[in-house]
């Protein structure tokens, strides 16, 4: 997808990760905060017709070498419409079982198991300060890493491709959990879809390596 960017549709109705997201939550998450980021990222590139063919991957991995004065844009609304689109992207209702194949493998490998990754992941964004998100991605090496980004930073900016990410900010809980982002994150594992987990590991795996 390049500019205009669209908000994506989710592939699932908005009560359909009840009891874990609830419906209320999920509809203004969509609707409303990744529509705005969606608008506002068009705003800042609207001008700028020489950039209107990249996605918004491109333009985040590219950022520093963007106009001045669209660096914190796309930062900030082409971070936020990517994070999202990645987050609904890898929730489904009920879940998948579990990771399998070269996913399941390189889990293994880098964490010892999926309960110790999702113990490591839940401790990266439950400490994440205030606004952000909490990450697995596969670093410029090739290697599965637990990070944590502030506000809509993702990733890419710093050579990371995310395969799995969860929101954090407090209009992604705040509504069925007030304060109790554990118990969020707790609950989010009963939704991920791990298989468009593995798809994307797939994908990504050895997108680091340089042919030339
Ligand atoms: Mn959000």
């Amino acid at each position: 997808m390049a500019y205009p960017f669209e908000l994506p549709e989710l592939g699932f109705a908005y009560d359909a990760l009840e009891p874990h997201i609830d419906a209320r939550t999920m509809e203004i998450h969509h609707s409303k905060h990744h529509a705005g980021y969606t608008k506002k990222l068009n705003a800042a590139l609207e001008g700028h017709a020489d950039l209107h063919g990249y996605s918004a991957g491109q333009l985040l991995r590219g950022l520093d070498g963007l106009p001045a004065s669209v660096q914190s844009g796309v930062r900030n609304n082409g971070g936020g419409f990517h994070n999202h689109a990645l987050f609904w992207d890898v929730l489904t209702p009920g879940g998948s079982a579990a990771p399998t194949g070269g996913l399941a493998s390189a889990i293994d490998a880098a964490f010892g198991s999926v309960d110790a990754l999702k113990e490591k992941l839940n401790a990266a964004a439950g400490s994440q300060f205030g606004s952000g998100w909490g990450w697995l991605a596969i670093s410029p090496f090739g290697e599965l890493q637990v990070m944590a980004t502030a506000n809509q930073d993702s990733p890419l900016l710093d050579g990371y491709t995310p395969i799995f990410g969860v929101d954090v900010w407090e209009h992604a809980y705040y509504l069925h959990y007030q304060n109790r982002r554990p118990d969020y994150l707790s609950a989010i594992w009963n939704v991920v879809n791990w298989d468009r987990v593995g798809a994307r590991y797939e994908a990504a795996k050895d997108g680091w390596i340089e042919t030339a």
